[in-house]
């Protein structure tokens, strides 16, 4: 059992994108999560939303999902994966825009599923000077330019198994996930 289980994360930006409030709970969590740390940084109040996020494609869907969300006024959600080396973890994000043009961002975790421990996914060990690149929404890996896989799946196409030393992540977003988050940001008009 998760001890995170079903635990609602939030965090508040103001109309700048600062964000000015994080839940309680949410700084143990990204402390624990070792290898997560892009889905919940820590120390992050008075920094901009957009400064956490490291890539070019998602933090242009989330300068879409701002822009979006304030100005239809309506709640827009997302699924995502926030995973950790033992864990698969689904979880449901929705954007809420509140009455003084701020955002509230709220973060459930709807399911988790045990796997074996993925030393892939670990970020406390030393990685190579290559890159894997993994979508920041579902957490599947680019094996070629089209192409996404689950990790396991990944780890075994590309023989990753027979290096000594494992690569890094850059972050990126798969189409699947992409046109999602439009489709959903879409049907906000
Ligand atoms: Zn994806």
């Amino acid at each position: 059992m998760d001890q995170y289980q079903s635990e609602t994360y939030s965090h508040k930006v103001d109309t700048k994108g600062i964000i000015v409030n994080v839940s309680d709970n949410w700084q143990s969590f990204a402390e624990e999560n070792l290898g997560v740390s892009t889905c919940l940084p820590k120390n992050v109040i008075g920094t901009h939303l957009l400064d956490h996020i490291h890539d070019p494609e998602t933090k242009h869907l989330y300068e879409l999902i701002m822009h979006k969300v304030r100005k239809y006024r309506r709640n827009a959600m997302f699924s995502f994966r926030c995973d950790a080396p033992d864990k698969r973890r689904y979880l449901e994000l929705t954007v809420i825009p509140l009455k003084d043009g701020s955002l509230e961002f709220k973060s459930q975790i709807i399911r988790t599923e045990l796997r074996e421990f993925v030393e892939l996914m670990r970020s406390d060990i030393e990685k190579s000077e290559e890159y894997l690149k993994i979508c920041s929404m579902c957490k599947k890996i680019a094996i070629s330019e089209t192409e996404w896989e689950e990790v396991e799946i990944a780890i075994e196409k590309m023989r990753l198994f027979e290096l000594e030393v494992l690569p890094q992540f850059t972050h990126g977003l798969c189409q699947p996930c992409y046109s999602a988050a439009i489709a959903e940001l879409d049907s906000l008009k």
